[in-house]
């Protein structure tokens, strides 16, 4: 957004109290012991980064995960000391533009080892980096220890950093009770091996893996910290008492009847089967209400599921509204959250976009105005 639009077509409402809820739950689930890194990446999961480091703050937590050095650097003009974990591999590049920022980096290659052993010297990098594992996890950027040549390199960058490793990292890729005794089993025989291979202290170090689904699935897992996202954005456990954090909104923008056998949208994908009264409302892909939406999707109208009907348009979308009594120029649609009791539920907006929630959070906080609600 450009500049600010005082009537916007469509918009996200922002419940920065429901986050502040849902982090005072996470923080309850946490075992004694172990450390929360609340993680605010894609600029906070679309809510705004600069918006949200205020609620972390207030209730203690002293790490916080990001990705680029724009959301570091949010993090630090909105005035949050503690630590800062970059929650994957950066370039050089990246990783010298975030000196200043002190962000502390993941390493899972000999040449970044090299890269953040200059700054040492240089005393310009002033955190602790990571060794990021693969453990048999996500083959994304952490280093797999499993074959001689990963360990060759694993020494290689533990000769090179020794005790400025500050921790040691995994990211698992499943969260099936199975998958996760496995993986937590593979990382900790691979965190066991680096610290026979180095001298490195294991109280000097965090180690740590799990996120949201780890910190809310049966399983102990052996980690010093949970990374959780997800879990502060209401987008799991309701029953728990977590609530969604973020609606989208836009308006009834006309209101026409239209005759049978009358086509929808372009390509003419859609007919009237009968009279039909159709409404023309204020979203459409610029904003994230997706051209790929299921051919059943609704929107809530008054708090009642109103069928979309074609092709979504650039900037439009048309509902049948015909059987919802008192449809007004100007009412408030709902695509996302909005009034209580609202019929367009998490699963069914998930099943209609074909995606999951936080896919449609980034999307949508980024490509319409937000307003904050405390
Ligand atoms: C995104 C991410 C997390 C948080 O995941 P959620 O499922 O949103 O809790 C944790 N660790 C890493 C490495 C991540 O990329």
């Amino acid at each position: 957004m450009t500049t600010p639009d005082p009537c916007p077509s469509s918009w996200c409402t922002i419940h920065l109290d429901r986050i502040a809820a849902n982090l005072a739950l996470a923080l309850g689930l946490v075992p004694e012991g172990r450390r929360f890194c609340a993680v605010l990446k894609a600029d906070a999961y679309g809510h705004g980064i600069a918006q949200v480091v205020p609620i972390v703050r207030e209730q203690g937590v002293t790490c916080i995960g990001i990705t680029s050095n724009a959301e570091a650097r949010a993090v630090r003009k909105a005035g949050f000391d503690g630590d800062l974990i970059r929650l994957r591999a950066a370039t050089p590049h990246e990783i010298e533009g975030a000196l200043s920022d002190r962000v502390q980096e993941y390493v899972s290659s000999p040449a970044i080892a090299r890269e953040l052993h200059q700054h040492i010297k240089s005393g310009r990098l002033k955190t602790k980096p990571h060794l990021a594992l693969n453990a048999g996890g996500m083959s994304r950027d952490g280093l797999e220890i499993a074959t001689t040549a990963g360990r060759e390199n694993c020494l290689a960058i533990l000769d090179l950093l020794g005790e400025r490793i500050g921790g040691i990292s995994s990211h698992f890729p499943s969260n099936l009770p199975q998958d996760l005794c496995h993986s937590n089993n593979l990382f900790q025989k691979q965190v066991d091996w680096v610290f026979d291979n180095s001298h490195l202290q294991r109280d000097a170090v965090c180690v740590h893996a799990g996120s949201s689904l780890t910190l809310i699935s049966d399983t102990d897992i052996d980690t010093d910290m949970y990374r959780c996202g997800a879990i502060l954005y209401g987008i799991l456990k309701p029953e728990l008492g977590f609530r969604p954090t973020l609606d989208l909104e836009a308006r009834v923008v006309s209101l026409q009847d239209y005759p049978e056998g009358s086509s929808i949208g372009y390509d003419r994908a859609a007919h009237l089967s009968g009279g039909r009264r159709l409404a023309c409302i204020s979203i459409g892909y610029e904003n994230g209400f997706r051209r790929l939406v299921q051919e059943d999707c609704v929107v809530a109208i008054r708090n009642q599921p109103v069928p979309v009907l074609g092709k979504v348009s650039m900037n439009a979308i048309v509902a049948d509204v015909t059987e919802v009594a008192g449809v007004s120029l100007g009412d408030t649609v709902s695509i996302f959250g909005g009034a209580s009791g609202n019929p367009v539920t998490q699963q069914r907006v998930e099943q209609q976009f074909g995606t999951i929630l936080a896919d449609l959070y980034t999307d949508w906080g980024l490509r319409n105005p937000r307003f904050y609600r405390r």
